[in-house]
């Protein structure tokens, strides 16, 4: 954090170029030393601001359907994937005119559109996601592979006799994970799929995996890799979403209010419901900059949002001094999965955009106001 924190605007994103280019040299240097591609997953973090500065380091994007693929073809200008639970029949022309490589998640599905793959102009490759019904994923909100599943094509599903035209197999089995898991997983992939995969010309690993964490294992990752590479000769993508913008962002906030009822409460320019949804959903605690875990220190504020939702509840912090209005906080890891899950429910505006420059400090790269608001409502 070298920024002062009441040049941006409360409540703001501020994402840190030097922080970013970090992560994104050391997902480079994988790429590099075995030869797979590794696609930013547009789901995790969308911020097209930095998309000319990703595109030095990663192959292109993955997308959930035409919104994202559009983003990723006009922005990034790479290889575009997109794969979708189910395509609809009206986008699937827009999509095809994105993509690269399209994944369906059943052969029902690619049996509907591979004509209108096969008759349009640019080649596009086709996998199908499989789900190899292992995941080491205890929370079944976050874990693709629970009892029944949407996600991919388990073996019994199978149709060994519908691979015609299917270029590359799909898996997304993990979240926040090791290279162990990976591992362990590669194997009932094998186990269950690798027939099949000598025929194919990739592999997609997926998401999930946890690659900028400082304790992640690089090493078995690359083995990884390298094995289903040389094994079975199929090109290995990677998807990360979340490894690419992991520490690389934070949300500055204010204290507007300070109040007592039982306990010290502070309320916020800011809201977990509106711009940090999973800290409701996943759910988990966000670091504040020199804040402890409540009653560590001399003083614990409840923080609260400014929406009129009961839970709107950060959590509870302690620090050194009291706290009083107009002081300001900043919340740690907040890149990912923030921005593109953020809202204005209650009428909460959203937060502003910046980057933090490696040469020039905090600019403003985006700041939202009323018709972002009411252009969502009709
Ligand atoms: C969510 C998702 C990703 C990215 O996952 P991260 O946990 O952010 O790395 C990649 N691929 C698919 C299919 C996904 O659903």
């Amino acid at each position: 954090m070298n920024f002062d924190v009441h040049a941006v605007p409360s409540p703001s994103y501020i994402v840190d170029e030097g922080l970013l280019i970090k992560n994104l040299e050391k997902l480079k240097s994988v790429a590099e030393r075995t030869g797979c591609k590794i696609l930013l997953a547009q789901k995790g973090f969308s911020m097209f601001a930095v998309y000319p500065l990703i595109r030095q380091y990663l192959d292109g994007v993955t997308s959930s359907g035409v919104l994202e693929a559009r983003l990723g073809y006009e922005e990034m200008g790479k290889e575009v994937h997109t794969y979708a639970p189910a395509f609809t029949e009206a986008d699937f022309d827009e999509i095809l005119s994105y993509s690269d490589h399209i994944v369906f998640n059943s052969f029902q599905q690619w049996n509907k559109f591979k004509e209108r793959v096969h008759n349009h102009p640019k080649k596009i490759e086709c996998g199908i996601r499989i789900n190899p019904e292992y995941s080491e994923i205890e929370v079944d909100m976050y874990n693709p592979c629970f009892t029944h599943s949407r996600f991919g094509v388990t073996l019994d599903n199978f149709e060994p006799d519908q691979l015609d035209g299917i270029d590359g197999f799909h898996f997304h089995t993990m979240c926040e994970q090791n290279s162990d898991t990976l591992e362990r997983t590669l194997q009932v992939i094998e186990q269950k799929f690798g027939n099949y995969l000598h025929q194919m010309k990739w592999l997609n690993f997926g998401g999930g995996h946890h690659i900028t964490r400082p304790d992640y294992d690089i090493e078995t990752l690359e083995r990884s890799i390298l094995h289903m590479k040389n094994k079975y000769d199929v090109d290995v993508y990677l998807e990360p979403g979340e490894a690419v913008a992991l520490n690389t962002g934070f949300l500055v906030a204010t204290v507007l209010d300070t109040l007592y009822n039982g306990m010290d409460i502070a309320i916020l320019d800011t809201s977990a419901s509106c711009h940090m949804p999973d800290v409701l959903e996943m759910p988990y605690r966000p670091e504040i900059i020199g804040a402890g875990l409540p009653n560590e220190k001399a003083y614990t504020y409840r923080f609260g949002g400014p929406t009129c939702l009961s839970g709107d509840v950060i959590g509870d912090y302690s620090f050194d001094h009291p706290l009083k209005p107009g002081d300001r906080l900043i919340f740690c890891d907040m890149a990912h999965y923030s921005m593109v899950k953020n809202n204005t429910f209650n009428g909460i505006n959203l937060p502003s955009i910046v980057l933090n420059t490696l040469h020039d400090g905090p600019k403003v790269v985006q700041q939202f106001g009323y018709d972002d608001f009411k252009n969502r409502l009709s």
